[in-house]
């Protein structure tokens, strides 16, 4: 079975926008306790692979098949050390671009950045909403670090009214970008899913 209900909702969000898909590099940001871990070690595939961020440490996913393609770190991705770390992991995994050359022509090693990071409410809902939004900015930073070339995005928000700008700032990164709120997450109704599809990376300027 899976470790959280939260796994349901990136079925949902996969069957929505298919952001998974077999043989991928997949980062996910805020994994505790793992069910997103699970789903998307199955989505992989054998030939993919899944990196796992969080506060918390993740527990080794009891299926050995799973376990073998997936790795955690455990930190804080407020911390530039934390995402620093995340990219070297993500480039010993490279599935596509193995050289300096090609990275820097087609973008990152990673298909797929998945956030599904809430900060622990306080309960003053304009204050969790900030910080919800701070860490959504922070993943969609290293989303964009680590990105291929038409690689996707999933991002968690707390709905506000500064959302807006935040969809605004992906719009111009990806190809499109869509809000959705899983009916797994419905019980929260505070909580909104953006997901971004296609990032668009610039081609090199002469001389580069
Ligand atoms: N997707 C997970 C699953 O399916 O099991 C559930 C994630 S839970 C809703 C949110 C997680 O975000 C928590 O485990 C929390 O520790 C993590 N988190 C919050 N702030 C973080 C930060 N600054 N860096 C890393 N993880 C963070």
């Amino acid at each position: 079975g899976y470790r959280s209900r939260a796994a349901y909702k990136l079925k949902q969000l996969d069957d929505l926008e298919n952001v998974i898909s077999g043989g991928d590099t997949v980062v996910d940001l805020g994994a505790a306790p793992g069910g997103w871990l699970q789903v998307a070690a199955e989505k992989v595939g054998p030939q993919g692979s899944v990196i796992g961020v969080d506060l918390q440490r993740i527990k080794d996913l009891e299926d050995e098949d799973l376990a073998a393609r997936v790795e955690t770190i455990r930190g804080d991705m407020t911390q530039e050390r934390t995402r620093e770390r995340v990219v070297e992991a993500a480039g010993g995994t490279a599935g596509s671009d193995t050289d300096e050359e090609s990275a820097a022509r087609d973008g990152g090693p990673v298909d797929a950045v998945v956030s599904d990071m809430a900060p622990n409410v306080s309960g003053e809902y304009s204050l969790d909403q900030a910080r919800s939004l701070h860490l959504a900015r922070q993943a969609f930073e290293t989303a964009l670090e680590l990105l291929d070339s038409g690689g996707d995005f999933v991002v968690k928000v707390f709905d506000g009214p500064d959302v807006d700008a935040f969809r605004a700032d992906l719009e111009e990164e990806f190809k499109y970008v869509r809000a959705t709120s899983p009916d797994a997450s419905r019980k929260e109704s505070s909580e909104i899913y953006l997901i971004g599809k296609g990032r668009i990376t610039a081609p090199l300027a002469k001389g580069d």
